[in-house]
């Protein structure tokens, strides 16, 4: 084989074979086949796309590029979730250690920034000494103990993606249904999970934009993990703002201890209670998702999710003081506000463009190796709907690179847009995907 001969061969719209794509993607993980021929496979993946066979055989060559950990020695059932993405997105932060809380089993691995998007990884980083590379021994051994790990592809678990997740975050290959599919459910079955529950963004900030697309992706990522043996709902979550108030990388962290500790950011906390909920009920710790979503609850109010979030920090090598002292972690060089010029209504936010926006910051990488700027960001102080005053601070700017600050503060103003009349809201998830279909789905009021 030949990897010119398969870039043509996908180039032309062709169907590659299970052996082709396994030649391709060990010759990448082993070193043979260069970043660039690579890339220019997946960006022939991305305009010429993939058949379901190809799909199934791309994610089960990445999911056996490693080892697939056996928990099975781990009693009851574990449960992971996974995001495609978005702006603002941190709800694993909050969930994970939640959820754990509810008795329930995450082994979690996660990805870093991809594209406009943030990574769970990135964000653990940027508390000093967490370790997100951990050796599967060690993996294990955590979610034994405290019923929680997150991490990271590493050389062991999950290495194709790993490589090629950093190569598409720069190479713009990142929109595509089996690439996208391929990524997710081969470190997903690559953890040891019996079930697993999805968020598929939909929106201006989200990989799939229009909704027919994030349906078409859950139902791919459904049926790919239904046919793995394994539980999967997934739900499709609206991503036409960023999700809570902050984007970056410790900001982020921030407004997840402050949840932890309570506080009810509206659309942030939906989402986290519904995922949650649906964990907990796949788990076998809950009659139904609503159920699941009372047990989350209480394991916020009583501490519990809390308490596990800063037991896993410490056990992964996190310094936990920061968490509850933040006044002792450096603080960005410059920041800026951004203040509305007009009164009204907040009518939308760019935001997509306000993903790029925070990654020109520092937030996240322009070419492979660049160095995050953990401080980096920018933090809402109104979301779609809130009326605003003139003069009224609608977001706050922080960076370490000058030269910057200006020219983002110049463009964020123009990716919010004030207008006169209120503005209706939409649900914020919109549907739930399962083996069995698609359902309209209506968040429960929990108490
Ligand atoms: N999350 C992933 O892990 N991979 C993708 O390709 C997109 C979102």
């Amino acid at each position: 084989m030949n990897p010119v001969e398969l870039i043509h061969k996908k180039r032309a719209g062709s169907a590659l074979t299970r052996q082709e794509i396994l030649w391709l993607l060990d010759g990448y993980v082993a070193g043979r086949i260069p970043d660039y021929q690579m890339s220019a496979f997946l960006m022939a993946v991305c305009f010429r796309g993939m058949t379901e066979e190809e799909t199934s055989a791309l994610t089960d060559v990445m999911l056996h590029s490693g080892v697939v950990v056996d928990l099975s020695e781990v009693p009851g059932i574990k449960v992971d979730k996974h995001s495609t993405g978005g702006v603002g997105d941190k709800v694993s932060l909050i969930l994970a250690p939640m959820v754990a809380a509810c008795g329930v089993p995450v082994p979690m691995i996660s990805g870093r920034g991809l594209g406009h998007t943030g990574g769970t990884l990135d964000k653990l980083e940027s508390i000093p000494g967490f370790r997100t590379d951990l050796s599967v021994e060690e993996f294990r051994k955590v979610i034994a103990e405290t019923g929680l790990v997150l991490i990271g592809q590493t050389a062991q678990i999950a290495p194709a993606d790993r490589k090629m997740y950093a190569l598409r975050d720069v190479t713009g290959t990142i929109e595509s249904v089996p690439l996208i599919a391929g990524s997710i459910m081969s470190k997903k079955l690559a953890e040891g999970i019996d079930a697993l529950v999805l968020d598929v963004k939909t929106g201006d900030g989200a990989f799939m934009r229009n909704y027919e697309e994030a349906e078409s992706l859950a139902k791919a990522l459904v049926a790919i993990g239904t046919r793995a043996g394994k539980r999967v709902v997934a739900f499709l979550t609206e991503m036409d703002q960023p999700l809570g108030m902050a984007i970056g990388n410790w900001v982020e962290v921030m407004e997840c201890v402050e949840c932890l500790r309570g506080k009810n950011i509206a659309d942030l906390m939906e989402v986290t209670f519904v995922l949650g909920g649906a964990m907990v009920w796949l788990g076998g710790k809950a009659a139904s998702v609503e159920e699941g979503m009372q047990q989350c609850r209480s394991a916020i109010w009583s501490g519990r999710a809390y308490q596990k979030f800063l037991e896993i920090v410490r056990r992964q090598g996190g310094d936990s003081t920061l968490l509850e002292h933040p006044e002792r972690y450096r603080k960005p060089q410059y920041t800026a506000e951004l203040t509305s010029q007009v009164a009204g209504y907040i009518q939308s936010f760019a935001t997509r463009r306000i993903g790029v926006l925070a990654t020109e910051l520092g937030a996240g990488r322009q070419k492979a190796g660049d160095v995050i700027d953990a401080t980096a960001g920018i933090v809402l102080k109104k979301k779609t709907g809130d009326r605003v005053e003139r003069g009224s601070i609608i977001a706050e700017i922080f960076s370490d690179r000058k030269e910057v600050v200006e020219s983002v503060r110049n463009e964020l103003a123009s990716c919010i847009t004030v207008g006169n009349g209120p503005v209706q809201l939409r649900p914020r998830i919109r549907s739930i995907v399962d083996s069995q279909g698609v359902t309209p789905w209506s968040t429960p009021q929990v108490h």
